[in-house]
């Protein structure tokens, strides 16, 4: 067969893309290089519906092997005691779990999109918003941490069946224990997705979710620096509260519930390519290295924050706990829009994102959103963050002057020179 030269000239411009410019999406990351090779195997050819021992299809002998140890690695992990590794991304874990512990109509609580909480938390553009009768909290105003006491009052009034935890755009830690707590008084499950923060979770850097929540999903390509994908967990396994009974009319276990939700729930074959890249992921998740990383996240994070906020940039909350910050840039007189654009023709690429209160629309916004997990993988250290802040700065100070742009543009290529990315690829 001809090499499809025009699709892998273009994978050789996205290589360079990557390579040269300065990466600061939040949920953004560089795999090692045996993660990319794993995800690029043979398993891609195979059909393996069902779990390890239990598939619908023969010759599945070794995906068996792959598939059980991302399991029992990714156990180890997060220390729970079961575990899904075949949502096909963060997304897919989440209807799971709503499949299996709601039925339709049923009340969800979960952070407002607009104040940093994700689609499937009950969005009326998404599955969760169009199924379920979804309700939200926020955060304060004046501090722009979570509106426990809201949350609280809410879930009160309202009884949901299900309180959501975790965000998309939120610096700050989470008071698990407190939400776990007002569940309890009304009997909600606490679902937390961790798809963002799960990385420095995973190395003991951020509160541990696991002890309060029931459920916790996540995806696996954000800081866990793993493929593309999604996974689901348990520490303490309980009866489903559906009272859903297997063939001899025991109840069943929610372990067992999630995973028929999974498969045949809501997904067909799984990826076993892509779960043994997860695999590979959860292995290197495991060493030394990768607190190492998860630390140097934090600090990269807290210096980006100090630059900012000295150059008299607006921080939500005033800092950050994790890998991110969100940044108002009201009082700089530019949309998130025209940040994101004007940053992007200098190669520094990041998110317009709407602020907690924004009186923008979703598509201009007032904000934008940073993150570190990615430029952290390329290898910068704190000393490096002021350099990328103030690239930034002279950008969007000057967003209409196509010299400045262009200036900082050939800076960023000068600048990431010395920190390569995928050598193995030439
Ligand atoms: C990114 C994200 C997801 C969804 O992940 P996909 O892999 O894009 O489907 C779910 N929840 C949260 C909080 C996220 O940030």
């Amino acid at each position: 067969m001809q090499k499809d030269t025009l699709v892998f000239d273009l994978l050789k411009k996205e290589l360079e893309r990557q390579r040269n410019g300065i990466e600061l999406i939040a949920s953004e990351n560089f795999t090692s290089y045996q993660v990319m090779q794993a995800m690029g195997t043979v398993p891609t050819n195979k059909y393996a519906e069902g779990y390890p021992g239990k598939r619908y299809y023969g010759g599945c002998e070794v995906v068996d092997e792959i598939e059980t140890l991302a399991i029992e690695r990714l156990k180890k992990v997060f220390n729970a005691s079961w575990a899904n590794v075949q949502p096909h991304a963060g997304a897919q874990a989440n209807v799971a779990v709503f499949l299996a512990c709601l039925k339709p109509g049923d009340k969800i609580l979960g952070l407002d999109l607009s104040m940093g909480g994700h689609l499937t938390h009950g969005s009326p553009a998404n599955f969760s918003g169009k199924n379920y009768q979804a309700l939200s909290y926020g955060v304060s105003k004046e501090t722009g941490l979570v509106d426990y006491d809201q949350l609280e009052s809410i879930a009160r009034k309202e009884k949901p069946k299900m309180i959501i935890c975790g965000a998309s755009a939120y610096s700050r830690d989470w008071d698990y224990k407190r939400i776990r707590a007002v569940a309890d008084e009304i009997g909600a499950l606490v679902m937390a997705d961790i798809a963002h923060p799960a990385g420095l979770i995973a190395k003991g850097l951020l509160n541990d979710p696991f002890d309060h929540c029931h459920i916790v999903t996540s995806t696996t390509h954000k800081t866990l620096r793993g493929p593309r994908g999604g996974i689901i967990m348990l520490r303490h396994d309980f009866d489903n509260p559906l009272g859903i009974k297997d063939p001899k009319g025991n109840i069943r276990s929610m372990s067992s519930c999630l995973d028929l939700a999974v498969f045949p729930g809501m997904q067909g074959g799984p990826l076993e390519h892509v779960i043994a890249a997860k695999a590979v992921a959860f292995g290197e998740i495991l060493t030394d290295e990768f607190k190492a990383y998860g630390e140097q996240i934090i600090k990269n994070a807290q210096a980006m924050a100090a630059s900012f906020v000295k150059r008299g940039y607006n921080l939500i909350s005033n800092g950050t706990d994790n890998h991110l910050m969100l940044i108002d840039l009201r009082n700089k007189n530019i949309t998130g829009k025209k940040a994101q654009e004007t940053l992007d023709k200098a190669h520094i690429t990041l998110n317009k994102n709407a602020v907690p209160f924004d009186d923008k629309s979703p598509f201009v916004t007032s904000g934008i959103r940073v993150g570190v997990p990615a430029i952290t993988t390329r290898g910068m250290n704190e000393g490096h963050m002021e350099t990328v802040v103030s690239m930034i700065d002279k950008v969007l100070m000057d967003t209409d002057n196509e010299a400045t742009i262009t200036t900082v543009k050939n800076d960023v290529y000068a600048f990431m020179k010395q920190f390569p990315l995928y050598p193995e690829l030439g």
